[in-house]
């Protein structure tokens, strides 16, 4: 038997490095174990950062490319892939190598091998026992693939080798056009690769806004991405060649079939539990494999708790963070309190794609009466400045209360504009409070105000 901790954490991610923290600041005792290498679990490493450095890298080639031109700058950039991806290992060590400063400056013990639960109160890890009066598994979740079709990380990949490939290839078939498969698509595509997005659904990003959807769609057709949506993929074979998909009408009918060089599988994501020793422990699943958790984050068994991608909710990372930062409150005798509704998500493509709270649809299908603002970046100055005119804000408010039910945003920066409605939201703001408070000019958030304004028929610049 080892060291006796207030709390030990599997899983170093965004969930469980920040709820490691946290219980540090307030004075736990505090262990977390990584079976990585790095700390920052998917995030930093294979995910969120990874993505983000070569979206950015891949949006000013794509400028220098296409769109210099236009404000008369003249220029014939070249391609550098081994540097591009040097530049994104580069952010994501330095991530990663931040985290281990961050767990040295508020001591946290980094227990480095596979965690595994004996029971309430001990873990092994990788043979050796630690104790703790509170357990916290942040471990995440893992890729998957479609029945029949092979992740080779070589020609079929998941996100983890998308983010990998030794070359920019001439042809790449994305199936699934949620949120990965447009992030990733979109870095291809914009240097230089022919892309064709397979989607089931009938429309790319499933749960967002309807009239978000379809504007999206349509700008990423423009920009060059192929749809094909309705779509069942039921076979993808790799060979010397390339890789074979056979490809069918979702409600049935002739298949077809589609050769293309590189396939990237981006179906979604599931939770991560093996190993973990959930079914001896006693910990309970729901029916999707999550780890099931109450209000207060604690599983079937009293003393372990779940957070982040591993539990229900959004597979998001600051929704991860969030959790951990009130579980460990909660964990230190504070009170704590997430509300989901003001969770925001965000699309890093350009433009970009952010939406909080309830969606026209959801509004409509639960029968409460809403206002609809809407403005578009068109008739904004900023974004005429910077040539970057394409997209819309549109703020749903109460019909009787006015109070903010949610935003949808199709733009640039609007990952970043969200952010102003989420606070208005989580203090149950209004609409009226949005368009009274003064927005610097000239900016992108007067869109937001003037959305906002929109809402009770008086924008000024439309
Ligand atoms: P993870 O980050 O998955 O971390 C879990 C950690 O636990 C891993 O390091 C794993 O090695 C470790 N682990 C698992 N089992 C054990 C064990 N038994 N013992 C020890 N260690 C173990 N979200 C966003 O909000 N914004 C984005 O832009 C974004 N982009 C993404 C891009 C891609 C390509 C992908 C794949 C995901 C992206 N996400 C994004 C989602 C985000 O990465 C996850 O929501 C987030 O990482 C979840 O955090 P977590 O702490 O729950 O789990
Ligand atoms: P997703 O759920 O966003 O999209 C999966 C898509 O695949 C959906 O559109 C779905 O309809 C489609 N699909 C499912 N089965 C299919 C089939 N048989 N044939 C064709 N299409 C099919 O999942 P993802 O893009 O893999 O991302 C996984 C998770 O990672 C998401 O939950 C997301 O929140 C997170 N993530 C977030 C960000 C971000 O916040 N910017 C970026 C990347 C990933």
């Amino acid at each position: 038997m080892s060291e006796k901790f207030d709390v030990i954490i599997i899983g170093a991610g965004p969930g469980g490095y920040v709820a490691a923290v946290r219980c540090a600041q307030l004075g736990l005792k505090t262990a977390c174990v990584e079976k990585r290498k790095t700390l920052g679990g998917t995030c930093l490493n294979v995910g969120c950062i990874p993505s983000k450095a070569l979206l950015q890298s891949s949006e000013k080639f794509e400028d220098a490319a296409h769109h210099f031109a236009d404000i008369g700058i003249e220029a014939k950039p070249k391609l550098n892939w081994k540097k591009m991806q040097g530049f994104k290992s580069e952010v994501v060590e330095a991530n990663t190598k931040g985290i281990e400063f961050l767990f040295k400056k508020n001591k946290i013990t980094r227990l480095e091998g596979t965690g595994k639960i004996l029971s309430a109160g001990k873990v092994d890890v990788d043979g050796t026992t630690y104790e703790a009066d509170n357990i916290i598994i942040a471990t995440g979740s893992d890729v998957v693939s479609l029945p029949g079709i092979e992740i080779d990380e070589k020609k079929i990949v998941s996100s983890t080798g998308g983010l990998e490939l030794s070359d920019v290839p001439k042809d790449m078939v994305v199936i699934g056009g949620g949120v990965i498969g447009l992030e990733l698509g979109t870095v291809y595509r914009r240097l230089g690769a022919n892309v064709t997005v397979i989607e089931y659904m009938d429309q790319i990003l499933p749960g967002m806004d309807g009239e978000v959807r379809k504007e999206a769609n349509k700008l990423f057709g423009k920009q060059g991405i192929k749809f094909k949506l309705s779509s069942k993929v039921l076979e993808a074979k790799a060979g010397i060649a390339g890789v074979t998909l056979k490809v069918e009408p979702a409600a049935g009918g002739d298949a077809e079939t589609i050769k293309t060089d590189i396939v990237l599988m981006a179906v979604g994501r599931k939770p991560y539990t093996s190993g973990l020793g959930l079914e001896e422990a006693g910990v309970k699943l729901d029916d999707r494999g999550r780890i099931e958790v109450d209000e207060f984050f604690e599983t079937s068994v009293e003393g372990v708790y779940a957070i982040g991608d591993v539990i229900k909710g959004p597979m998001l990372a600051h929704k991860a963070e969030d959790e951990g930062v009130v579980l460990a409150e909660m964990l230190a005798g504070e009170s704590g309190h997430i509300d989901y509704n003001c969770i925001p998500g965000v699309v890093y493509t350009w433009p970009e794609v952010a939406a909080v709270g309830r969606t026209e649809e959801q509004l409509k299908e639960e029968g409460v009466k809403y206002n609809t603002g809407k403005f578009p970046f068109m008739a904004n100055g900023r974004a005429r400045a910077m040539n970057m005119t394409d997209g819309f804000v549109k703020i749903l408010a109460c019909a009787k209360t006015d109070r903010v039910l949610g935003a949808h945003m199709v733009g640039p920066n609007v990952g970043d504009l969200i952010s102003e409605v989420v606070t208005v939201m989580e203090f149950e703001g209004t609409a009226e409070d949005i368009a009274r408070t003064c927005h610097a000019h000239p900016t992108l958030t007067e869109v937001v105000k003037e959305a906002a304004l929109a809402v009770h028929k008086r924008p000024i610049h439309i």
